[in-house]
């Protein structure tokens, strides 16, 4: 058996990590051992120490699932929050927001 080696990120420069987030949570039983809570429906990106997921919904009363890292493989991934970890330049087709906010 062969060890996994943890490969390094895709990037160097490393965002802080995002944690999946959902409005409900479920047992998942097909696990053996405790029955741990797992994400029902929609998974969202959320970085700790921010109060909105990545595509700004307000996580209040959502449960954050520590032991989850997001990741945009999931079906149930947030669309909107995969964007936004996407790079900059991959993003570029989608209309920002913020420059209507320039001085
Ligand atoms: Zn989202």
């Amino acid at each position: 058996m062969t060890p996994l080696t943890l490969a390094a990120p895709h990037t160097s420069a490393v965002r802080a990590e995002l944690f999946v987030v959902a409005t409900h949570k479920v047992r998942d039983r097909s696990a053996s051992g405790p029955s741990q809570w797992i994400p029902y429906g929609t998974e969202h990106a959320w970085q700790p120490g921010t109060r909105r997921t990545l595509c700004g919904e307000f996580i209040g009363g959502w449960t954050v699932f520590w032991e989850k890292r997001f990741s945009a493989r999931p079906a149930a991934a947030c669309p909107a929050c995969v964007e936004m970890t996407l790079p900059e330049a991959s993003r570029n087709r989608l209309d920002r927001i913020e420059h209507s906010a320039a001085s």
